[in-house]
């Protein structure tokens, strides 16, 4: 008898289901709107010109493949936290920010779970939002902490549940931890305006709750990382401490390269560095200490002032095509068509994804007879639409709900 012999067969992961089933289909006409990577005007994988030239430095400099220290590279976290924060971010000038180099979003994520199941003293619940990125329920579950939901969807208007919201952060326990998508919320594309961002932070401050920000598309949501990061600053600006979790995955277009990094904003330089030395404990019997090259890249743009103002250009570039599909593929449902339904939210939503509103049934119709993959709750990645698949997609839509 084997000594796996009892070992049960998990679930598959939903989206590379999605991927595999696409991949098997050998229709022309097939697209993936599954995947969560960038895709080009040719549905391409696009790896940024400030990356490559990024790279070429990084090879011209001859470095060597020592081992970073278990934080990573220095100027990496400290450049990460200033694009976050800003510059004139007041922990950051205190020298209070503990911030340490992660394996890209995820990875960040789950040194803040452990972190907070470790060190936070007051609750180990997080509220995550109805829904969220499947991944933050295990994630959190495995770091040590308790996983229970708040309102934020509402199916009826394809927008945000505010009132749900509000009143699910009201009711929760003093204390509790509530995790925030700082922008570009994943897998709605819906967030909280800037007033709203206001009533969320006087509730979080009012229940003493800590909020945790997940901000794994900086840039992406309006092409602009400053504004992206409006939520973020905005709460460090009336006084919350909060922790922050940042990847590079989309905005740099890094994905595979795993370049992330977790931060906790301190009350001191002092505190800071005994903060520092905890997120030290939990990194290194896990990994010991992160890979190079991703970060190497990522601070060598975030360092370099020509770099820095192409990579704008290219964030930028990135997430103006995508306002740009979803504004044709409004065009096209409202006018052309005349879909039944209301279409507005598909050029009102934000970042890489949108709920699209279609049921079940109606992805199984677009995969079965249209060859278009998506996952079943009806979320669609922006980003694999193009100039040449838009309109196919829009009729099979239509055809779909008719
Ligand atoms: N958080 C959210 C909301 C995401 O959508 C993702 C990626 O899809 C991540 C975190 C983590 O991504 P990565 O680990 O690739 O940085």
């Amino acid at each position: 008898l084997s000594t796996w012999s009892a070992v049960p067969a998990g679930p598959p992961d939903p989206i590379l289901g999605i991927t595999e089933a696409f991949k098997a289909d050998k229709d022309s006409r097939r697209i993936n709107l599954g995947v969560g990577a960038y895709r080009d005007e040719d549905g391409k994988p696009y790896v940024l010109n400030a990356v490559k030239k990024a790279e070429e430095k990084i090879t011209a400099a001859k470095l060597d493949k020592e081992y970073l220290p278990i934080t990573g590279l220095s100027g990496f976290t400290s450049n990460a936290a200033k694009l976050a924060y800003g510059a004139d971010s007041v922990p950051r000038n205190q020298n209070a920010i503990a911030v340490t180099q992660t394996i890209s979003g995820t990875g960040a994520l789950r040194i803040g779970g452990t972190f907070l199941a470790r060190h936070y003293p007051h609750s180990k619940t997080i509220y995550v939002p109805t829904p969220t990125w499947g991944n933050h329920i295990p994630l959190f579950k495995d770091s040590g902490l308790e996983v229970k939901f708040y309102r934020y969807f509402d199916k009826k208007t394809v927008g945000l549940d505010f009132e749900g919201l509000k009143e699910d952060l009201q009711n929760a326990p003093e204390g509790a931890i509530v995790l925030l998508h700082a922008c570009a919320h994943n897998p709605t594309g819906v967030d909280p305006t800037q007033s709203q961002w206001k009533d969320i932070s006087d509730i979080v401050a009012e229940k003493k709750l800590f909020p945790f920000f997940d901000m794994a598309y900086q840039g992406f949501a309006s092409g602009s990382t400053d504004r992206d990061a409006f939520a973020v600053r905005y709460f460090v600006s009336q006084g919350h401490q909060i922790a922050l979790s940042q990847s590079f995955a989309k905005n740099m277009g890094l994905y595979g390269e795993r370049v992330g990094a977790f931060s906790l904003t301190t009350a001191s330089e002092e505190e800071r560095k005994r903060v520092d030395s905890q997120l030290k404990i939990i990194v290194r019997p896990m990994y010991s200490n992160p890979p190079l090259h991703g970060a190497h890249i990522a601070n060598t743009i975030l360092s370099d002032p020509e770099l820095y103002q192409e990579w704008e250009g290219e964030v930028k570039g990135m997430a103006d095509r995508i306002i740009n599909m979803r504004e044709r593929l409004y065009q096209l449902l409202s006018n052309d068509f005349r879909t039944p339904g209301e279409w507005s939210h598909v050029k009102s939503q934000i970042g890489m994804f949108s709920f699209t509103g279609l049921n079940k049934e109606q992805c199984k119709v677009l995969a079965e007879k249209a060859h278009i993959y998506m996952t079943m709750d009806g979320r669609i990645s922006m980003a694999g639409l193009n100039g040449r698949n838009i309109e196919y997609f829009a009729k099979s839509v239509d055809a779909a709900v008719r």
